[in-house]
């Protein structure tokens, strides 16, 4: 059997050794989620609503041992490894709350001339079978946000973490065995992507694959996955418009805190910033002085702000693409320092149409601020982009910011927010490469089931 050495990205301390699945294992272990599946059929929605909420409430019994567990093994500074806690608590409870809400509908069969004497209505049946692909910077609440539904639409997972972060994928399934999951109904399965993931979309009998990752890898795995039903939560590189008319202080410190949490490792992080050319020189230089004021330090620190990435060869990528853009004509405004695995925070202006860190996702420390001369351009700017999850707009202009809600192409465009603000109920998911399908408790069980009609003629 092979082991997964799980470390801390920081200093590269080993932390735990994890066995891995070998895909040899797949079909008894596919057999047993079969079983489960049918057993999870035949829970009540109030059953599965009790266990869903049990958990959440044990989240929060142990959410420093989780918390923990989360910085460790993502690098997320310990106060933001506790929020994620509280948001995949919430997750939890929210997919409950969704359990017993469950329903079909009737449909008006004898509103056309054909249907007349039938009666029918739709339920809502449990797919089977699901495999959830889950990606390392948020181990917690967007395994949750797969993991939650599934249970509350009837179903059984088969959960692979991302390798790096595999420790809170299996902290939680045993918090929902002792919650009452019927066993088998959720299975972590620990192994590489290339392999193990792999196996899992081409197997047989899993009936949805939900993914959450690169847009490199999930539309490699779309291609893969036959008739399954697919959904992808894939990359963005946020945009957020700053108005001449915005509020300063707001823009400024949302945009810190949304391009330097989790070192920018989160997929709605805030990477390319639009500001109205008056108030330009004036936002950039209040961004650079908050983010000089960020504390880099070990995850487990109370007051650390920045950590590392989640490797040192990613901070490596990083670290070039600032090089880069630099060499095609953005100013370097602060940071671009690095030690192993941890990149100071970046700010950049001027950066170029050309470069990487326009055009792709950067997935690290690093914001750079652009100014505009006409909304239009700004609109046109934030939709230059091969994503389109999130982006932010502050503005206190009604019209402009109407204007912006309704031709920024994204899954969602939040006025006087940033592009990673989010609840954990509210529908999120992107458009073009950022993905396909709908997150969030209510909109996920709506992927996770089969609308079935029934009608019945009764003249
Ligand atoms: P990643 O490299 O795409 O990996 C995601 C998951 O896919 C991991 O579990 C990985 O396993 C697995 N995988 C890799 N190759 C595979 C293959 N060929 N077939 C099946 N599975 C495979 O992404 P990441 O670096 O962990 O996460 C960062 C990315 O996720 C960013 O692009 C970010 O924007 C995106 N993201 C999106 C959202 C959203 O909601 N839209 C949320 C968070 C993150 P291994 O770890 O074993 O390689």
């Amino acid at each position: 059997m092979s082991v997964r050495k799980v470390r801390l990205a920081f200093d590269g301390t080993v932390i735990a050794e994890v066995p891995e699945t070998a895909v040899s294992e797949l079909p008894g272990i596919l057999s047993r989620s079969e079983a489960a599946a049918r057993v999870m059929a035949g829970l009540t929605r109030d059953e599965r609503a009790s266990i869903l909420f049990a958990a959440s409430r044990k989240f929060l019994e142990s959410k420093e041992e989780l918390a923990r567990t989360v910085a460790l093994e993502s690098g997320k500074p310990i106060r933001e490894a506790r929020a994620e806690v509280e948001r995949a608590a919430a997750t939890l409870w929210f997919s409950g709350e969704e359990a017993h809400r469950l329903s079909g509908e009737e449909i008006p069969m004898d509103a056309a001339a054909g249907g007349k004497g039938r009666f029918a209505s739709t339920i809502r049946q449990p797919l089977g079978v699901i495999a959830a692909i889950t990606p390392f910077n948020f181990p917690l609440n967007l395994s949750m946000h797969k993991v939650g539904p599934a249970i509350a639409a009837g179903n059984a997972i088969l959960h692979k973490p991302a390798s790096a972060t595999p420790l809170c994928a299996l902290l939680a399934a045993r918090i929902l065995g002792d919650c009452g999951l019927p066993k088998d109904a959720l299975q972590v399965l620990v192994g590489p992507g290339g392999e193990l993931g792999e196996a899992l979309v081409t197997a047989p009998n899993i009936r949805m694959i939900t993914f959450t990752g690169s847009a490199a890898v999930g539309l490699g795995l779309q291609s893969k996955a036959g008739m399954k039903r697919v959904t992808l939560e894939l990359g963005n590189n946020g945009a957020v418009l700053v108005l001449e008319d915005a509020d300063l202080d707001l823009a400024v410190s949302a945009c810190v805190a949304g391009g330097y949490a989790h070192s920018g490792q989160t997929c709605i992080s805030v990477q390319r910033i639009y500001v109205a050319r008056a108030i330009h020189r004036q936002f950039t230089d209040r961004l650079i002085e908050q983010t000089r004021k960020l504390k880099i330090a070990n995850p487990l620190e109370e007051d650390c702000d920045i950590s590392s990435l989640i490797s040192e060869d990613e901070a490596q990528r990083v670290q070039s693409w600032i090089g880069e853009a630099v060499r095609e004509g953005a100013s370097l405004e602060t940071g671009g320092g690095r030690n192993l695995a941890t990149l100071q925070p970046t700010v950049l202006t001027n950066v170029q149409r050309i470069s990487r860190l326009h055009k792709d996702e950067v997935f690290g420390p690093v914001v750079g601020i652009n100014a505009f001369d006409y909304l239009d351009e700004a609109i046109v700017l934030a939709n230059d982009s091969r994503y389109g999850l999130q982006a932010g707009v502050f503005t206190n202009d009604l019209k402009a910011a109407w204007r912006c809600a309704r031709e920024i192409e994204a899954g969602s465009v939040l006025i006087n927010d940033v592009s990673n603000f989010r609840v954990d109920q509210m529908p999120y998911g992107g458009i073009k490469e950022s993905g396909t399908g709908k997150e969030g408790p209510r909109y996920a069980i709506e992927e996770m089931t089969e609308l079935k009609l029934i009608s019945w003629r009764l003249l």
